[in-house]
């Protein structure tokens, strides 16, 4: 035995010296003392379930645990070493396509992505070169630039719009918060590649109407002959409305739906790294997109922005979808719109707030959301930064334009979201709200004092107005 086996991890010598920061260490350490070091490091992130912020997975049955532990080592684009990782996949594509009820679920295609946003680029991404086909079908040849007509997105609409030269025609936020058919309409041309709707918006959790947009947009093909596609952004709503709220009509059961896309490792329960993008009929996904390699043994389609990527989150997805199945789906979704529903009572009970989404199911995902009318000596910034003292995540971030003078605060209730959790940071709102009327700030956070304390030095969750 050397000296650093026997020593205590505290008194032997890696832990009694800095930790590397800015050079690449010049030496090894044991994997004990490295293991306690980065350990200990992580002690200054939040703790996740307490991150009411999030959409994202933070809890899974231990069985989520084994198999992502057992699927480690396995590449999900290695679809010749890995087939059955590959065949679960694509059963996952099949089974989404079903639940989004797809003309004809067994043929379509769709891929598993990391995320929503990689999923947002490769639908925005057929979008674009579905308008470049049919633009070449008609005969125009002038250089255009194409535009995506949207309501208040998430960024990677944004991001998509930039990566991939396209304009994004972003309706402001009107007075009932969601995108009306007429923003719709006021936005397009013939360079339209398609119109995203989102299945619950990130800055409220309301779902925007599909259904009103998609008639709106009939109406227009009626009078002009020009058809736009629909691309529904179910990143949160997409594993809840199927079960919550069957009658809220959004997906493939509108013609006009191409695609849609949703995060796995959201309401899909997934460990995080997983989304989903499902094309309605397979034409919709236009073939100059799908690659053939041939360099891993056999030939193998790829589509996507990455090349190597964990198999773990889409085995998680299907041993998930086996695991529950509609029946499991919908009572773990209904028992968390029952807590939303309990926390939009207490919320409006309260006297100071005014509940802006409730968190029924069907108006949007399981989350709440409220305002504060009238004068009071602090803000809702303030109240947020007294919920972090006793470790929760509520924020409070203003709504985008033109609603931005409305300062918002919200709760996303997830799986794991129990009852009793939410007794715990609603004794912990009512305790900091009595303090902060009896003992205001001398001055309040400002919105954006508010939003960027967790930019700074901490590595804390990140902002929650990005709806991760
Ligand atoms: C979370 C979210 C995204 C981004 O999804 P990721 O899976 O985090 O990449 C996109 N759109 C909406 C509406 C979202 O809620």
């Amino acid at each position: 035995m050397t000296d650093d086996d026997l020593d205590d991890t505290f008194s032997g010598s890696p832990l009694r010296r800095r930790a590397p920061k800015l050079r690449f260490p010049a030496h090894e350490q044991s994997a004990r003392d490295s293991y306690q070091l980065v350990h200990d490091e992580l002690l200054l992130d939040g703790v996740a379930r307490m991150n009411l912020a999030t959409f994202c997975t933070t809890w899974a049955e231990p069985e989520v645990h084994a198999l992502m532990a057992e699927s480690i080592d396995k590449n999900i684009v290695d679809k010749d070493e890995y087939p059955q990782t590959a065949e679960l996949e694509s059963r996952c594509v099949h089974m989404l396509a079903d639940l989004f009820h797809a003309p004809n679920a067994a043929t379509t295609r769709g891929t598993s992505t990391t995320g929503s946003s990689e999923a947002a680029m490769l639908a925005g991404l057929a979008a674009k070169w579905r308008w470049k086909a049919k633009r070449q079908a008609a005969g125009h040849t002038e250089p255009a630039v194409p535009n995506l007509v949207s309501g208040p997105v998430q960024v990677c609409w944004e991001k998509f719009a930039r990566y991939f030269d396209v304009e994004l025609r972003q309706a402001p936020m009107g007075p009932g918060y969601t995108l009306t058919p007429e923003q719709v309409l006021e936005r397009i041309d013939e360079n339209t590649i398609g119109v995203v709707v989102t299945l619950g918006q990130t800055f409220t959790g309301l779902f925007e109407d599909v259904q009103a947009i998609s008639d709106a947009l009939d109406d227009l093909e009626a009078r002009t002959g020009q058809s736009v596609d629909i691309h529904v952004d179910a990143a949160s709503g997409g594993f809840v409305a199927p079960f919550c709220a069957p009658d809220v009509v959004w997906d493939f059961r509108l013609p006009r739906v191409k695609s849609i896309n949703a995060s796995g490792h959201k309401t899909g329960l997934a460990p995080i790294g997983v989304g989903w993008v499902i094309w309605r009929e397979e034409t919709d996904l236009p073939d100059e997109l799908v690659f053939d390699v041939n360099y891993l043994g056999g030939s193998m389609p790829t589509f996507g922005l990455n090349f190597s990527r964990p198999g773990g989150q889409v085995i998680a997805s299907y041993y998930n979808f086996v695991r529950l199945g509609r029946e499991g789906f919908t009572k773990v979704q209904s028992a968390t719109y029952a807590v939303a529903a309990h926390i939009a009572q207490e919320i409006a009970s309260l006297g100071h707030f005014e509940v802006l989404h409730d968190g029924s199911a069907e108006k949007g995902i399981p989350a709440v959301t409220w305002t504060m009318p009238g004068d009071h000596p602090f803000t809702l910034f303030d109240l947020a930064e007294e919920l972090r003292t006793r470790g929760w995540l509520v924020p409070a971030y203003t709504l985008p334009p033109d609603q931005q003078e409305v300062t918002v605060q919200r709760i996303v209730v997830r799986h794991g979201v129990s009852l009793d959790l939410a007794d715990l940071v609603l004794a912990d709102l009512r305790q900091a709200l009595a303090k902060l009327d009896d003992r205001p700030p001398s001055r309040s956070l400002t919105p954006a004092e508010g939003s960027t304390f967790d930019h700074t030095a901490t590595a804390r969750v990140a902002i929650a107005h990005l709806g991760s």
